[in-house]
């Protein structure tokens, strides 16, 4: 039977608090603040899609959020 996916709030709260958007695994991707390693400790989750464009949106959000806290 497969594993039911948590709702999009959820793995966006996972996520804001550094945990594995699937599972909740704590500290499950990040080595340290700057370092992450490919794979969840815990549900084994791919981190890398290997396509390109990938972390885009996350560069993109990055980018506008740091401009408009400089900007403000
Ligand atoms: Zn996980």
């Amino acid at each position: 039977m497969a594993q039911k996916s948590p709702s999009v709030l959820r793995m966006l709260c996972r996520g804001l608090i550094r945990r594995c958007a699937h599972c909740g695994e704590p500290g499950a991707f990040f080595i340290s603040w700057f370092k992450t390693q490919d794979r969840c400790r815990g549900c084994k989750l791919l981190w890398q899609r290997n396509t390109q464009g990938f972390v885009l949106g996350a560069l993109a959000i990055n980018f506008v959020l740091t401009g408009r806290l400089i900007l403000s």
